[in-house]
């Protein structure tokens, strides 16, 4: 019954698939990054190989529907060869259910050029888009990818800014698109993520829960943990799942 949009699972162990899978989940995202930026654009491309042609079969095992999401992370953009990996990014990026992780850390010229292409792929190939904001800088950040935004002719309705932060709920809520909230430690922990439900309701229509559960300090059930939480706090079954569930899978199922 639960959807976790947004994990790098394909660095985690079989263990954590099969609790997630006895814990009622029906679908995760698998978003490509890696820990470190490459030197040569072939490690991402060997990466984009990794997702499509090999970690379906070992979440079909599990038993839980895999989306993959490929795209060029900024901490990942590789010291050389850009051009020819932005050259062939759409042979791959046609074959994901959805372009990410992309975004911005801090901003820089290359970023914005990288993820603006991201975008144009995204649009010509009528897929979602899951963009990533820092944890340092997060305003000065968002005014940045606001503008790219605004320049890019993809859907609000078909991008996900995700990792909202408590204190920049607001200028999440404006930018029109849905609203990744992560539940992690150093991010949103369920107590805050209930409080924004509460303070901004218009939340259950935009906002999607997440674990970004990856190699980093993170908790594999974070979404289910959410649901349990919002039920807690008196949200209604309906509106919990919206944000555990359906919001995620409406954005996919346009594709
Ligand atoms: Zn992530």
């Amino acid at each position: 019954m639960f959807v976790d949009p947004h994990t790098h699972l394909f660095i985690s162990n079989y263990s954590t698939l099969e609790i997630i899978k006895r814990e009622n989940y029906q679908e995760v995202y698998v978003l490509a990054y890696i820990p470190f930026k490459p030197q040569y654009h072939t490690t991402l491309v060997e990466l984009f190989r990794w997702l499509i042609e090999v970690e379906p079969s070992r979440f079909k095992d599990v038993g839980i529907n895999l989306r993959v999401g490929l795209g060029i992370h900024p901490r990942n953009i590789p010291s050389s060869g850009l051009t020819s990996l932005l050259n062939s990014s759409e042979e791959f990026l046609i074959k994901a259910d959805l372009i990410g992780e992309v975004g911005l850390e801090l901003g820089t010229e290359e970023e914005v050029m990288v993820l603006s292409e991201m975008l144009r792929l995204a649009d010509i190939l009528d897929k979602p888009v899951i963009i990533h904001t820092p944890r340092r800088g997060k305003d000065l950040i968002l005014k940045k990818l606001l503008n790219v935004l605004s320049l890019s002719r993809v859907q609000p309705n078909r991008v996900v800014v995700d990792h909202a932060s408590y204190e920049l709920i607001e200028e999440f809520l404006s930018f029109g698109t849905l609203v990744g909230l992560t539940v992690q430690p150093g991010k949103l922990n369920v107590s805050q993520l209930v409080e924004l439900v509460k303070s901004y309701p218009e939340l259950i229509e935009v906002g999607m829960v997440n674990s970004d559960c990856g190699r980093d300090p993170s908790e594999p059930l974070a979404v289910k943990l959410a649901y349990e939480g919002l039920i807690s706090a008196g949200i209604s079954g309906l509106d919990a799942l919206k944000l555990v569930r359906n919001n995620a899978l409406k954005l996919v199922s346009k594709s």
